[in-house]
């Protein structure tokens, strides 16, 4: 039994046509954020864009963190010298020439953060505009020239110009959660960051997603950090809660999503419904 259920996920993951993923009404730009690290940020960037993409809805990943986690896990080069987000906060390459196709879907796109993406932080520091130089990079016509409905913006696990430029250059936020016991601790700060940038920065920007990850239901903790969540976020925070799952961590040691690594786990069905919801969420302006 256990296999033929196995079987028949995979079979929903591979075949989209039976499970329809709306376009968004207007294009959807979404930072993933939260300063703390390992709580899932990219491994959330990812694969909801992998699962927009495998439904038709073209999406952009930028990689902006220096780890350079999320380029690997969608398979775009990323070794130093590569155009990528680097030169295009410093000007040197427009979005369409940083842009590359991942080689698991050519509905998935992704601007790759290389090796040189480290010393940005401070670099920026001395240049014009430096809070919204991502933001300029994102203009309406590159992005309808690639043509993508999604964009997702990875960050880097800190509060620095880079998360900065993340929130500037977005319309949503996205705040993924480890349901684990320190989960909430710090996430004021990030809320205060988010109020400054909509203050001086970018007044649209909103936090219209909070997903919770890596729940593990034998410990009442999860639990009970997940209901915290959603007494606090209220209905921002995704029906959907991703599981802990070993096929979600091993995904990227073979530079895949895990849709494209297992398709049948229960990670990779998590993933799909959590970007459904986000894809729903995004029809005629329910996301505002
Ligand atoms: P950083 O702050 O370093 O950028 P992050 O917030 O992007 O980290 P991830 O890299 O996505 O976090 O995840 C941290 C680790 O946890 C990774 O090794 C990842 O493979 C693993 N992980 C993420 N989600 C799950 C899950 N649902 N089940 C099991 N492991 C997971
Ligand atoms: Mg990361």
């Amino acid at each position: 039994m256990p296999i033929a259920e196995e079987a028949l996920r995979a079979a929903k993951v591979l075949h989209p046509d039976e499970g329809f993923m709306p376009r968004p009404s207007k294009r959807r730009v979404i930072t993933v954020a939260n300063q703390k690290g390992g709580v899932g940020k990219t491994t959330s960037t990812v694969n909801l864009a992998a699962a927009l993409a495998l439904h038709g809805v073209k999406t952009l990943v930028i990689d902006l963190d220096p780890q350079g986690n999320a380029s690997t896990a969608v398979d775009v080069d990323h070794r130093s010298g590569t155009p990528s987000v680097y030169e295009l906060l410093i000007g040197e390459v427009t979005l369409v020439e940083a842009a590359q196709a991942s080689s698991q879907s050519d509905n998935l796109l992704c601007v790759p953060a290389t090796i040189d993406l480290a010393g940005a932080e401070i670099e920026l520091v001395s240049m014009q505009s430096r809070e919204s130089r991502l933001k300029e990079a994102l203009t309406d016509e590159a992005l309808a020239q690639l043509d993508v409905d999604y964009v997702f913006i990875d960050c880097p696990p800190s509060l620095g110009l880079l998360t900065v430029n993340a929130l500037s250059a977005a319309h949503e936020v996205l705040i993924p959660i480890q349901c684990e016991y320190y989960a909430l601790e710090g996430l004021g700060q990030l809320l205060s960051n988010i109020e400054l940038v909509q203050k001086h920065l970018n007044r649209t920007l909103t936090v219209s997603t909070i997903l919770l990850t890596m729940y593990d239901g034998r410990t009442k903790l999860a639990d009970q950090v997940t209901q915290e969540v959603k007494n606090h976020f209220g209905e921002v925070v995704l029906k959907t809660i991703i599981p802990r799952s070993v096929k979600v961590s091993e995904a990227p040691g073979y530079g895949q999503t895990v849709l494209a690594f297992d398709p049948g786990s229960r990670g990779a069905m998590s993933y799909l419904d959590a970007a459904r919801e986000v894809a729903e969420r995004g029809v005629e302006g329910k996301q505002e």
